[in-house]
């Protein structure tokens, strides 16, 4: 899939659901387009005095429900396409769960494993200096997203923080905890991966206890989705990175430490697999957590999955879609499945605002309740209207930003 066709799908899907919700060629027109683009160059003197000069970008693809609100990325990939895309979807997202919220995206197109911890923060406080204008808690709210984590949150508060003459932890979320971040905000995507996934197989009528599960991706989204499914009974039978994946593990803490001593996931003694072969194991749920276009119309049709639960953003492309749906295989959609780390991000904001903090029980109940009551709705509105649960979540998100656009009206 080219980089284009990111942003095509995004478009297409948005398509599908504006005839869907029966709206009209003005309120798509509005609907597809960004509300703010802004593409910066991005000095960086490297460690040995040389300088290069990356891309940035921030979308904010849409306000009208309130600040924009998005991750970070730095990856080789990122271009303004993917960044658009990307943003569009964490509107649709922002809306399905309710948040008070528009959708943003922004990045840097550079390989985060390719900077030094100083050349990292030189990258990310230049960068945050130039999209300083607009950003802010009440404007748009930066995030970590795939290369990005919670040190450059801290050089993104500080950078802003220093010009503000004040502290304004409430201008990003995924913070350190002391610096205001929230408890539970490190899990909580694999959290609400979890919990996608748990009800997944209560529709599909599989029991929780002893379900297999193949996770691609062992990151900030796949390890805390592993703990967190083999927490509910689930048997993680399968991970991967992006040297590819290992099998015959006894649990995912032996992965983990194994990893954190070696910086690597080959345990001694377990199997290796392909990432494609970790596609086709023969499992209930295929987790996705990596990055965008992992089933593709070449990888779907071995699936053999019962269910795909989308870790990461846009992982499947239409066609591999297609294949999914007719396969009868039940996918909960990056929309919904990774929504609980916006989700938390959200409860951090809220903490920052009224600077008063939650334990990680509130934290944990709060994620819960929402998550749980959107995929009810997606279910819901997937059984009454006959379309999938990917239709079913565009419908709910795009719909409720329509809303909000006929309500508020057209200025001046
Ligand atoms: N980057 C995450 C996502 O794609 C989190 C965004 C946020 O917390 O604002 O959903």
């Amino acid at each position: 899939m080219t980089k284009e066709s990111a942003l095509d799908t995004a478009r297409a899907q948005l398509r599908r659901a504006v005839e869907q919700l029966h709206l009209t060629e003005n309120d798509w027109q509005t609907l597809s387009t960004p509300r703010r683009v802004l593409e910066v160059a991005v000095p960086l003197r490297r460690d040995n005095g040389k300088i290069e000069v990356y891309n940035g970008f921030r979308v904010q693809y849409s306000t009208t429900r309130g600040p924009a609100k998005g991750g970070i990325r730095y990856h080789p990939s990122v271009d303004m396409d993917e960044t658009i895309a990307l943003a569009m979807l964490m509107t649709w997202k922002c809306a399905l769960t309710n948040l008070p919220y528009g959708g943003a995206k922004g990045g840097i197109n550079v390989d985060s494993n390719s900077l030094s911890e100083s050349e990292n923060e030189r990258l990310t406080r230049r960068y945050t200096s130039e999209i300083l204008p607009i950003i802010g808690p009440e404007r748009d709210i930066p995030a970590p997203d795939v290369g990005t984590d919670e040190r450059n949150m801290a050089w993104i508060m500080d950078t802003y923080s220093v010009q503000a003459g004040y502290a304004v932890p409430g201008v990003v979320t995924g913070k350190p905890i002391v610096l205001g971040g929230s408890l539970g905000r490190a899990s909580a995507t694999g959290d609400g991966v979890a919990i996608s996934t748990r009800e997944a197989l209560r529709i599909k009528g599989i029991p929780i206890a002893g379900a297999t599960v193949a996770i691609q991706g062992f990151g900030k989204v796949g390890y805390w989705a592993a703990i967190a499914v083999e927490k509910m009974g689930m048997k993680v039978v399968a991970v991967s990175d992006v040297t590819g994946g290992i099998t015959g593990f006894e649990n995912v803490s032996q992965v983990w430490d194994h990893f954190r001593k070696e910086g690597n996931i080959n345990v001694p003694g377990c199997d290796h697999l392909s990432n494609d072969e970790l596609l086709h194991l023969e499992v209930d749920v295929l987790i996705p957590a990596a990055l965008s276009d992992a089933i593709t119309s070449h990888s779907a049709n071995d699936i053999k999955a019962k269910i795909v639960v989308e870790g990461a953003n846009a992982p499947t492309t239409p066609e591999g879609d297609a294949i999914l749906n007719d396969k009868g295989i039940l996918v909960v959609p990056d929309i919904l499945a990774n929504s609980g780390g916006v989700v938390v991000s959200y409860f951090e904001w809220v903490q920052d605002k009224q600077k008063f903090f939650w334990d990680l029980l509130e934290v944990k109940e709060n994620l819960s309740t929402i998550m749980m009551k959107a995929i009810k709705e997606v279910e819901e509105v997937s059984n009454r209207e006959k379309v999938t649960w990917r239709e079913s979540a565009h419908i709910i998100g795009v719909g409720r930003v329509a809303q909000a656009h006929k309500l508020r009206g057209l200025y001046p």
